[in-house]
């Protein structure tokens, strides 16, 4: 019992040290993903809840890495933030997201918007909007069908600098929402001023639908309030047919979530495209 402690601590220090290396490891990893392809996009589709049709879809960047196979967004995104390999990365992302949906323009009968993950950090650069002017200048997509998705913790964060930037990416034309929507703090008198064109309800609300009456009511609450401020609604997470049938009811404008088809290469969504009515 008496060396309990000394040894409890030798285990912590051995894999706190395993954790640094690693670490450091994925690290030197993902400044080489870039530069040996070892990233790619999937895309999900955002539905229409009034026609069925697929009106957007999101990117989702995964990391094909060469030992440990495909890591998740949720794994190397802090440690692209941290580093500021968000900043290349996410120039990356923007311009494959915006040349496959100029792609997809071609097959499809009707236009479907692109949606792209912007990070803080990212937002914050004060090339951004170049970055995204060139992005859309090379590859010729209009700029109503580039989304980009921020978060509310992005806006909060510098008030000035903050409407500078959406003044900017307002003036070219590009469709701004806010992710995960209800998580983070949000002023109520911001979103009247940012002139952001949709909600994005997080997960956390839709997941325990229909039975949980309290994320019921913020989910009916947030659709209310976004419609009040011409602000369109999109449910994220949806998984089920109750959950589907209970958002229609309540009038939300946009579903995406597994039930409705779960991030996907570029060619599962050409299928989807081509079997969608011309408007
Ligand atoms: P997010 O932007 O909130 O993206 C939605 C996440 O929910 C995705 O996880 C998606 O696969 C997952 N999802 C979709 N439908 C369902 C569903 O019905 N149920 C459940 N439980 N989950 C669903 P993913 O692809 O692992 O991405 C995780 C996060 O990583 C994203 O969350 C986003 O914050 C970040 N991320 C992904 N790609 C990028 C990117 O290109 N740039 C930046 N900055 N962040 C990204
Ligand atoms: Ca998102
Ligand atoms: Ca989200
Ligand atoms: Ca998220």
């Amino acid at each position: 019992a008496k060396n309990c402690g000394k040894n409890n601590a030798k285990l912590y220090s051995s894999s706190l040290t395993m954790q640094i290396m690693s670490h450091v490891k994925l690290e030197v990893g993902l400044r080489k993903a870039l530069q040996n392809d070892e990233l790619y996009l999937l895309y999900q589709p955002q539905i229409d809840v009034a026609s069925a049709q697929v009106v957007g879809v999101e990117a989702l960047v995964r990391w094909r890495h060469p030992e440990r196979g495909v890591i998740s967004p949720t794994e190397f995104i802090p440690l692209a933030e941290e580093t500021g390999l968000i900043v290349p990365i996410g120039e990356w992302v923007l311009r494959t997201a915006c040349r496959q949906a100029m792609a997809w323009q071609s097959i499809g009968k009707r236009p479907v918007r692109v949606a792209v993950n912007l990070s803080a950090k990212q937002f914050k650069d004060e090339n951004l909007t170049q970055i995204v002017l060139s992005a859309l200048h090379d590859t010729g997509l209009t700029p109503e069908l580039l989304e980009l998705e921020l978060t509310e913790g992005t806006l909060m964060d510098d008030a000035r600098a903050t409407m500078v930037t959406l003044e900017q990416l307002r003036g070219i034309g590009v469709y701004l929402s806010i992710d995960d929507f209800g998580t983070g703090y949000s002023s109520m008198n911001y979103l009247k001023r940012f002139d952001v064109r949709a909600l994005k309800i997080d997960k956390s609300f839709i997941s325990g639908l229909p039975l949980d009456s309290e994320n019921a009511a913020i989910t009916r609450a947030i659709i209310a309030m976004a419609h009040g401020l011409k602000m369109a609604v999109v449910a994220e997470g949806v998984e089920t047919d109750a959950q589907l049938v209970l958002l229609e009811e309540y009038g939300c404008d946009m579903v995406q979530g597994y039930y409705l088809g779960h991030p996907s290469p570029p060619e599962s969504i050409n299928q989807m495209l081509a079997d969608q009515c011309a408007m």
